[in-house]
């Protein structure tokens, strides 16, 4: 198929959640606690709809069912990615999630969770949750179990540009003052280990400490990011990381550039600058899917793109 499609996004109103997904990306937005943007999403909390060409007014997740060859004819129930803009304007909760063993067996069936962070703008002092400090799983339990939570959580210094695989078992937090692109397994299964004692409507909000001590891995083991570059006449490929789950590239455009398709998609996100592909305009905040045997297609202008596959 020779068309490219371009989605919809869908936007979730989160405590935490600002206004960046407006003043620094343009959409329009629910409210002024508007946290995240679901780009490119079949999943049925948020599926997005094709807003161009034969398959416009398709949610993503009908195109999956009824055209696969769109998608390489890959044999999945669902579509397996989903991409988010996450606008944290306060801490998230502290959070872990499950491999697709434990979430089958303990989730009816569901899939589990790998996801992978590109930092697309911070405040200067930002920082983010990744990993903990306990050396085992009987000090997870004590420390959990003694509110040793600063002893406990792990907090890094972030910077723009900075790029995280979160896999299953990993304890994770975005932190204030931080706007992310979220790459991930199309799954919605957290497990709150941590939520700083805040209050919502005067409760706490539930945690899954059980859950969580189940999937936390012991000691905590950072994944290396190993981001190669390939250099091509306009444009430079920044390998980010490659899992079982997904492949995501950042690929900077400065002028014209052809590549090639070579999966079964490929999902595009403009991050930063205008452009277009093909012969169609595009822009900072455009999201759209590169169909199975689209063949060569031309990038031209100034873009930031991150670019994932399966
Ligand atoms: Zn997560």
């Amino acid at each position: 198929m020779r068309e490219i499609l371009f989605l919809k996004p869908v936007f979730k109103e989160m405590i935490w959640g600002g206004t960046r997904l407006k003043t620094d990306f343009h959409y329009e937005i629910p409210s002024n606690n508007t946290g995240e943007c679901w780009a490119i999403s079949a999943h049925q909390n948020g599926d997005c709809e094709i807003i161009n060409g034969s398959y416009k007014g398709y949610k993503l997740s009908k195109l999956w069912s009824e055209h696969r060859e769109i998608f390489g004819d890959i044999n999945q129930e669902v579509f397996p990615l989903l991409v988010k803009i996450i606008d944290a304007k306060d801490d998230l909760s502290i959070q872990v999630h499950p491999d697709d063993t434990y979430a089958k067996e303990n989730e009816n069936g569901a899939l589990g969770k790998t996801e992978c962070w590109y930092i697309l703008d911070c405040d200067e002092d930002a920082s983010i949750v990744i990993g903990h400090h306990a050396k085992s799983k009987d000090e997870l339990r004590k420390m959990i179990s003694n509110n040793a939570w600063s002893n406990l959580i792990r907090i890094l210094p972030i910077k723009k540009g900075d790029f995280f695989q979160i896999e299953p078992g990993t304890v994770h937090a975005i932190k204030k003052g931080t706007l992310i692109l979220e790459t991930q397994q199309n799954s919605d299964i957290t497990y709150r280990l941590y939520d700083y004692g805040r209050l919502q409507n005067g409760k706490p909000r539930e945690l899954h400490l059980n859950k969580s001590i189940d999937v936390i891995h012991c000691p905590h083991n950072d994944i290396q990011i190993n981001r190669d570059k390939t250099e091509y006449p306009n444009a430079m490929k920044e390998h980010l990381v490659t899992c079982p789950y997904y492949t995501v590239n950042k690929i900077e455009i400065n002028g014209k550039q052809e590549f090639t398709q070579e999966e079964p998609f490929t999902l595009i996100s403009v991050i930063e600058g205008d452009g277009e592909i093909d012969g169609t305009e595009i822009h900072k905040g455009d999201h759209f899917i590169i169909p199975s045997n689209y063949g060569t297609y031309q990038l031209t202008g100034k873009l930031q793109l991150i670019v994932s596959h399966v």
